[in-house]
Order: structure tokens, then sequence, then C-alpha cells
């Protein structure tokens, strides 16, 4: 059985993620070319894997790029607050960070990463994420790139998961009713 049976609707394509992202990264390069940096790629594991994969093609400047992987503390999500489940092998002193998302929410994983990665000193902190959900936002704070805003609907698929199961999908996709149950 493939995961693709589980599939209600393809919301966004593959095709459009490629082309968005060819968008973004343009975009990028024009923004920190112009002011002479290359931006340092931040990517929260595990969702923004292929979405950093895809759009560090298409920035034509001598990016790099680390990992972390955070949670929020439960109980404390008001707080902002975040435990580090695995934290970035590289100084980020002085970088101009670029934070790779695959979904902004309730808004308080960036929040409370950008924070971070201030108190660790980087110079600058922009975000670019996949997908933006504004209507869900419960801090204020707004990504510099997004490729695509969608309504409050729970998405799988190019990343992100459902209980670990449909990363591997190379679209954006909502679930049957029936497995969300
Ligand atoms: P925030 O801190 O902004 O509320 O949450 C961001 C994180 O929540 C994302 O990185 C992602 O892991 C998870 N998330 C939020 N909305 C969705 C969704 O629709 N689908 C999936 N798979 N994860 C989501």
């Amino acid at each position: 059985m493939s995961v693709r049976d589980d599939i209600k609707t393809v919301l966004i394509s593959e095709e459009q993620i490629r082309t968005r992202s060819e968008e973004l990264g343009k975009q990028i390069t024009e923004d920190y070319a112009r002011e002479g940096k290359a931006p340092y790629a931040v990517a929260l594991l595990r969702g923004s894997v292929p979405f950093l994969a895809d759009i560090i093609k298409y920035i034509d400047l001598d990016i790099q790029y680390d990992f972390m992987d955070v949670t929020s503390y439960a109980g404390t999500r008001t707080t902002g607050d975040i435990k580090i489940l695995k934290d970035l092998d590289t100084s980020v002193v002085g970088k101009d960070i670029l934070l790779v998302e695959d979904i902004v929410d309730s808004g308080f994983t960036i929040e409370a990463v950008k924070k971070l990665l201030f108190r660790k000193e980087a110079a600058s902190v922009k975000v670019v994420t996949l997908l933006d959900k504004p209507s869900r936002r419960k801090v204020d704070v707004t990504p510099e790139y997004v490729g695509f805003e969608i309504e409050d609907l729970f998405v799988v698929g190019y990343g992100m998961d459902y209980n670990q199961h449909y990363r591997c999908l190379p679209y954006i996709a909502v679930l049957k009713d029936e497995i969300y149950e």
C-alpha cells in the first residue's frame, strides 16, 4: 500500500514548489548581494530538509548551512521557551543567519530560535519558510520570505509529517479525514 492512498488533496504541487523556490532563491540572492553579504542558513530539523535542499540551489552566493532541532517545552508554550534537541555544530557569532523553516504556525518556534541566535551573537536573522499560516499566529513575528500562505489546515509532505509519516511526499497535501482520527 502506498502512502499516497491516504491523501485527500494535493494543495501545492511539486512544480509549484520548484518554481517558488527558484523565485525565493533569486530574491534572497539579490537582497544579500546588495549588502555584500552571504547568508548562513540554519535549518530546523527535520521538516525543513527538502526545502533547504531545494532553495540553496537557487541562492547564488557562498551560502553555508547548519542544523538545529528544537521542541517547545510542554505547558510553557506561551513563554516561547524551547528545548534544544540538537544544537548548531558551528558558531554564529557575527553571521547573517537565514533561518529555514517548513511552516510557521503560532510563530513560537521562530520567535524563540531568533532570540537564541541573537543570544549566540548572530549579526542578523531573517526567516525563509516554505509555508505560512498567518491566521494561526500567536506572537508578533513575520517571516521575511514566504513560499506560500495557506489556510488553517494541517498539511503533510515535502518534509512535513503526521506522526513521522508522509515526509517523503514530493508535494504538500492534506490527508483523508479518517487518517487524523
Ligand atoms: P509554531 O511554533 O510556529 O507554532 O510551529 C511550527 C512547527 O509546527 C513547524 O515547524 C511544524 O513542525 C509544526 N506544524 C505547524 N503546522 C503544521 C502542519 O500543518 N503540518 C505539519 N506537519 N506540521 C506543522
